[in-house]
């Protein structure tokens, strides 16, 4: 039987973590769909044409090396407002939702787009202060040389792009369920996730 959950929301609100909580406890398969367009994100940065690379993007590049860079992430969001390379990535991304034993995917545009006949949607969303605080974190933890004003101006600037396209912008599915997790800990907003979803599943 397929159940598919779509989690969608800006940059650093929780998605990434949430997901992967609720893949884990349901025993579902985990798509995070800001890779692919950092994949095409990445080729863009070494030269090949954006449609192209979307056209050509395996699941293999996926996992090689680092694709959560500030860099990237900027180039991702450039790649993700062409209508064709987003037309590239669907059939990808709507198999993976398909597979029995469910799945979750996690992006921009699922609950609209990809799956809006997807069994949940959340909207995972908080303040832009609060989500560029935690990419901070994130980024400088890893060592990558950022200010806490450049990581804030980054989010920023990718939110209105995403929110401001035309061709599936971001925004929650008029029967998407919010989550801000402004001030949740990330335990109590995986818990808050696996409670709505669990209320939407058939008993087993
Ligand atoms: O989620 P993540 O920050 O990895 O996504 C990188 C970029 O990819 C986003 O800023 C957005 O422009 C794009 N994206 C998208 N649609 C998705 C997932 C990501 O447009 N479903």
């Amino acid at each position: 039987m397929s159940f598919s959950v779509a989690i969608d929301g800006p940059a650093a609100a929780g998605k990434g973590t949430i997901s992967k909580g609720v893949a884990a406890h349901f025993g579902f398969a985990h798509l995070d769909t800001g890779l692919l367009y950092r994949a095409v994100g990445r080729r863009v940065l070494d030269g090949v044409e954006p449609v192209a690379a979307a056209q050509a993007l395996t699941a293999e590049e996926l996992e090689q090396g680092d694709l959560r860079t500030a860099e990237i992430a900027q180039a991702a969001s450039k790649v993700a407002v062409i209508p064709e390379v987003r037309a590239a990535l669907v059939d990808f991304q709507r198999a993976f939702a398909r597979r029995s034993g469910g799945a979750v995917l996690d992006g921009r545009d699922i609950g609209t787009v990809i799956c809006p006949e997807a069994d949940v949607k959340l909207f995972v969303t908080a303040s832009a202060e609060v989500r560029a605080e935690r990419r901070f974190l994130e980024l400088s933890a890893k060592g990558s040389d950022v200010t806490r004003d450049q990581v804030l101006a980054d989010v920023r600037e990718r939110d209105a792009r995403d929110a401001e396209r035309s061709t599936a912008p971001m925004k929650p599915a008029e029967d998407a369920v919010l989550l801000d997790t402004s001030e949740l800990s990330i335990d109590d907003a995986l818990a808050t996730a696996i409670d709505i979803i669990r209320q939407k599943r058939p008993a087993a």
